[in-house]
This record gives C-alpha cells, structure tokens and sequence, in this order.
C-alpha cells in the first residue's frame, strides 16, 4: 500500500470523517474487509454482509492498532463514512492504481485464470517486483483489495477478473484500468447464469474493449485456439497478440507432449526466439495457460529464454489444483477439487490418463455445477470421456448430476459399464479405501460446491 492520509483518502471516496481527531494521519496498508487482518497502519473496510455486519468489529480493529474504519454509518471510533462502502473502496483503489507506475495486466476466461495468474506472476517476478491477485480474489471487492497491496517499487500488478454477466468486467476494468489484457477461453462456466456462449464471449471481452490503443502501449492477449476469443480482436484498438497451438499464434508451442508423469514438455515460439520447457504442473491444459503467460512476458520484454526457465520451475500457488501428492504405499492422490466445468474435467481426465500408463486410474468425480439446460448433455459427455480415455474406474459421487456423469460412462460401453455411482464423499472413500492398491493413480475433482477435496484429504490422512 502508498501511503495515504486519512484526510486525502476522505476526499477521494467523496466521505465525511468522523472521530478523526487528527486527518493527516497516515493509512499504510493493508487495507482489510477481514477484521483479523487488522493491524497497525490499517484501513477496515466494514461491509454488511447476510451474516455478519463489518460495523461490528470497529471498536475491535482500531484496539488492534487499525487507523480507521471505512464506513456507510458513524461507529463512535475514527471512520470516514459513505454511502456506498463498495463504490468508495473501488475509488480508492482507482486512485492507487493511478499513482502507481506499475504496469497492469488483467485477465479473464472460463477455465484458468488463477493456474495462469500465478504462472504470469512467477515468470514476471523474475523480471520485476510484481503483487498478484492471492488465490481466486477476482470480484469487485477482492481486485481493489490486492490493487490496494501494491506499493512504489512495485512493477507489474497482476489481476484475475472474474465475470459471473455482462457489464462485470467493464465494472473492474474501470477500477484498475490494465494496459495489458489477456482473455485465456470462452467455456461453458457459468453458462447458466449466462444465457448461452456468445454471452460469455460478449462479457470477457469487455476486458480488451477496455484497453488503451496500440500506440498507448495497449496489448490484448488472446487465445487463436479458441474462435470466440479471437474474435475479439475487432473490439479493441490495442496491439493483438495471438498465443495457442495454431500455426498463425505469435506465442505457440511445438512438439507438446505430456511426460510419463504427466507433465507437459513443448518447445516455446515467440517473436524474439524459441526455448524449450518441460514443466512442473500437471496436465495438457497448462501448455495454453503457459503460452498465455509468455506472450504476457513477451510483450513485456522478456526473452524466450527467460519465459521458458521461469515456466519449467513454476509450481502451483494455489492449493486444490491438480495437487499431485504419492502416498508411502505408492497410491498417487491427485487433488483437483477446487472447482470444475466442463472443460477443466476433461482436462484433468486426459491429465490422468498420462499419468496411469501401466498403472490403474480411477476418476472420483462430482457434479458441474452452473450449467443450465446443458448439464445432463456435458455431465454424459464427461462419463463418456472417462470411458474412451481408458480410465480404469469412474467413480460419481453425489445426486442426479453424479448419476448422469454414471450413465454416461455405462452408455459408452467398455468398462463404463462397471462404473459406479454413490451417494456422499464418505461412501467415496469407504469404497476407495478398499480398492486401493499401490500405484493406482486416484483424481478427485468436481464444482466448489460439492468439496471433494475431503476425499482426497481423507485418502491422504490414512495412506
Ligand atoms: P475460478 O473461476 O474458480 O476462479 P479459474 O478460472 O481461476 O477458476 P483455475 O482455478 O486456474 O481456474 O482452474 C480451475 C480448474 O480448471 C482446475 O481444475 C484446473 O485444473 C482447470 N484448468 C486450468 N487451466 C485450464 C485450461 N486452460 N483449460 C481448461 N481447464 C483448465
Ligand atoms: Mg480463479
């Protein structure tokens, strides 16, 4: 965080102070919605919310040395009061960001954005100071919050935008304005919500009708594998700068192929030189999220060589992702239950299939959520795939989407026919427990909202 006086931060919120005996008094960061977080030099950012009402904890944050409390209402210790807590702390982080002279770069998509933000800000870091966004923290109130922990030597902001309808990204673009915009897919996350693929496609490409033109500097990374993303170089004036595995991409891989262990190892394209890079995460879908992120390196001037060394030394940042943990016994445990969609599942099916050569892959799956009048189609889709991936089990936890994602693997035939499908997590891994034998490869994956990952963690506890 810059630091910024009380009285200043007043007048660019549009607030009236109150109990602020002295408004030259500095606010040096972290700027905090979690009252926990609260320290000395800290702003708390009281909102309410369903449950809990930010207010509350006024008295308890300042105790803990916070400077003030950003408030919609007078809470008898020092606050700069407004209407509209949310409106007040994107101006500020608009302000910030302003002053700073870091370079923004934001980024959106289906599937990825967090496993591609933390390989950018891996590779950046080489290059420069750099503050990303910690975890997904990609709405209107987690983007001002990690803009607000960038400080003077920082160099590069890195910013994942997450966009649930039209308008979304425009609204966070707006707060932190990037210089560099990367869109990764237009998949079927959230299609519900959406309406349909050219909705999502109209509101992730808000990201690059945002960006300044090509003679301001103004870059839009965009995907030449996916048709949705590359359409939307006609909205933006800035420089287009393709990456994917086609051959007119600026950024592009050759010769991809997944390692024994299922890791992706390919030869990087860029303009100024090719290098080649194995890398440490797991599964083919990181070869797009790794040329995303080097064309973003790219354009901010790093050589082929640098991308590809920092890209073949990038680890996972953000836990639950494909965390591929080998138990005592020789049971792998791969751990994707953070979240998943359609394109992400199948993702992880085939990263699971490389891994299991010679060895017996099981895919504990639940359901997809979000997905509207698609879900019976994508959910038979993915047992399907299963099947055709020579998984060597499926298992389907949970209700009628687990059921479908059963069926569809018994429809395709083979083995599909001896998948199965159970009710909850624990009978998961009661199942689990007593099949297992040493070199099976176990993934676990399914939307946030079915919290698989206690299967995996259950697995890995008595390994
Ligand atoms: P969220 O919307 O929850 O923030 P996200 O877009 O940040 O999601 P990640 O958290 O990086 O995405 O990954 C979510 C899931 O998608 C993970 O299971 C991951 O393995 C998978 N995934 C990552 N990159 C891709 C990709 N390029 N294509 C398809 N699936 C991917
Ligand atoms: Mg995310």
């Amino acid at each position: 965080m810059i630091a910024l006086s009380l009285a200043e931060i007043a007048e660019v919120v549009g607030g009236q102070t109150h109990d602020i005996p002295d408004p030259s008094v500095q606010v040096t960061g972290p700027v905090v919605r979690d009252s926990r977080e609260a320290g000395p030099g800290s702003l708390f950012v009281a909102f309410v919310g369903e449950h809990v009402d930010g207010h509350d904890f006024a008295a308890a944050v300042v105790e803990a040395g916070a400077v003030a409390v950003l408030a919609s209402r007078p809470v008898g210790v020092p606050a700069i009061v407004v209407e509209d807590v949310q409106a007040a702390l994107g101006a500020l982080a608009r302000h910030v960001v302003e002053r700073l002279g870091a370079t923004l770069v934001a980024l959106t998509g289906s599937a990825g954005k967090t496993s591609t933000k933390d390989l950018i800000a891996q590779v950046l870091q080489r290059e420069a100071p750099t503050v990303f966004t910690p975890g997904s923290l990609n709405n209107e109130i987690g983007l001002p919050l990690t803009a607000l922990t960038a400080t003077e030597e920082t160099k590069f902001l890195v910013l994942e935008m997450g966009a649930r309808g039209i308008g979304h990204i425009r609204y966070l673009t707006g707060l932190t304005p990037p210089k560099v915009g990367l869109v990764l897919n237009v998949g079927s996350a959230h299609i519900g919500e959406f309406g349909g693929r050219e909705q999502i496609a109209q509101a992730k490409g808000e990201l690059v009708e945002a960006l300044p033109p090509a003679e301001e500097g103004g870059a839009a990374i965009l995907n030449a594998d996916d048709p949705f993303v590359r359409a939307m170089a006609s909205r933006t004036k800035a420089k287009v700068i393709l990456f994917g595995e086609s051959d007119e991409a600026d950024v592009r891989a050759e010769n991809v192929r997944l390692t024994d262990s299922g890791q992706p190892s390919f030869r990087l394209h860029t303009p100024s030189g090719a290098s080649d890079v194995t890398m440490r995460l797991y599964g083919e879908h990181h070869v797009s999220n790794a040329l995303a992120a080097a064309a973003v390196a790219h354009e901010l001037g790093m050589s082929a060589d640098e991308i590809a060394r920092a890209l073949s030394e990038a680890g996972s940042l953000s836990r639950w992702r494909m965390e591929v943990t080998e138990r005592p016994d020789g049971v792998t445990v791969v751990n994707d239950a953070y979240n998943a969609n359609p394109e992400s599942m199948k993702a992880a099916l085939r990263a699971l299939a490389a891994m299991g050569k010679g060895r017996r892959t099981w895919a504990v799956l639940g359901k997809m959520a979000e997905l509207g009048d698609e879900a019976l189609a994508e959910h038979d889709a993915v047992g399907r795939l299963a099947v055709r991936l020579n998984v060597s089990k499926l298992v389907a936890v949970g209700g009628r989407e687990a059921a479908w994602l059963q069926l569809g693997a018994y429809n395709e035939g083979s083995w599909g026919e001896e998948s199965v499908h159970v009710s909850d997590a624990q009978a998961a891994v009661d199942l689990l427990r007593s099949e297992l034998r040493p070199g099976d490869v176990v993934l676990v994956k399914a939307s946030r909202s079915v919290g698989l990952e206690s299967v995996a963690q259950a697995l890995l506890e008595t390994g």
